[in-house]
């Protein structure tokens, strides 16, 4: 026993030594230059509750990002360095805190000019089929690609919006479907009770779907309610750019939410 628990931490301190090899390595050859960082974020508002310390994080994941993921344009479109630091910046947000593993199991962003259409063809439970056309603003595909509409992504960055940002929402998405499913639920914490945060989400999305029911205005983005897994990706969204409101339509999924992403947020 004693000889399997020396064998498990060599192993693990190999791969955080070689983890932060690579991450040095990234950093000394691809680290984003001070002025391009610095004039694209300070236009941001969802950036503004960071510190300067968090912001030099931040700016540390951004590049690791832009090393070890691909930002393609689609119909023709020009990918800025300005685009791809908006895009990556607001993505490393969520994970700040949390570590670059929770982006692992997929590598591609596909930016679209303007809001694209898709069509989606679903087979319903008496066995006939639909196709749908849906116009967009963002979609994450389960190991895929995250796909943005750059109107979008550049009107959530810098025109700030209660409860409204594509980057935030496509990517909390990645983090729920880190363990396999999209179903309101990423992989949590070490000491985050599984059935807390499950019994708290269903219990805000079942208030969410009341409201909407018995026609009262509903007290966030009515799309929450399409099913757990846009629930938690919305309100991702407010937990950083609106957590006022979502303190007061749900105190516990808040403080779920900052158990889990842990960092400080606008008011
Ligand atoms: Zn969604």
């Amino acid at each position: 026993m004693q000889i399997y628990n020396v064998t498990m931490i060599n192993h693990h301190t190999f791969f955080t030594a070689l983890w932060r090899w690579r991450m040095r390595r990234i950093l000394k050859c691809h680290l984003i230059p001070h002025h391009t960082w610095q004039s694209i974020t300070k236009r941001m508002p969802v950036l503004r509750e960071l510190d300067a310390v968090q912001m030099a994080h931040l700016r540390e994941m951004t590049s690791w990002f832009l090393d070890q993921k691909t930002i393609n344009g689609a119909q023709g479109l020009d990918v800025t360095l300005e685009m791809k630091v908006t895009v990556a910046a607001q993505a490393c947000l969520l994970i700040l805190n949390l570590g670059v593993e929770y982006f692992d199991g997929w590598i591609e962003v596909l930016l679209y000019p303007a809001a694209f259409s898709v069509n989606h063809t679903e087979v319903d439970s008496i066995g006939v089929i639909h196709n749908e056309t849906s116009v967009l603003a963002g979609e994450s595909w389960l190991r895929g690609p995250v796909i943005l509409s750059w109107d979008n992504v550049e009107q959530d960055a810098y025109y700030y919006k209660a409860g409204h940002n594509v980057v935030l929402h496509e990517f909390a998405h990645k983090l729920d479907s880190l363990n396999g499913a999209m179903n309101g639920m990423p992989p949590l914490r070490r000491g985050m009770s599984r059935k807390r945060w499950s019994d708290t989400f269903y219990e805000a999305y079942g208030e969410l779907c009341l409201q909407l029911r018995t026609g009262e205005s509903p007290s966030i983005n009515h799309y929450a309610a399409t099913s757990p897994a846009e629930f938690y990706a919305v309100l991702s969204e407010y937990y950083f750019t609106a957590p006022d409101i979502l303190k007061k339509f749900s105190p516990d999924v808040y403080e779920q939410l900052a158990l889990f992403y842990r960092q400080p947020v606008s008011q």
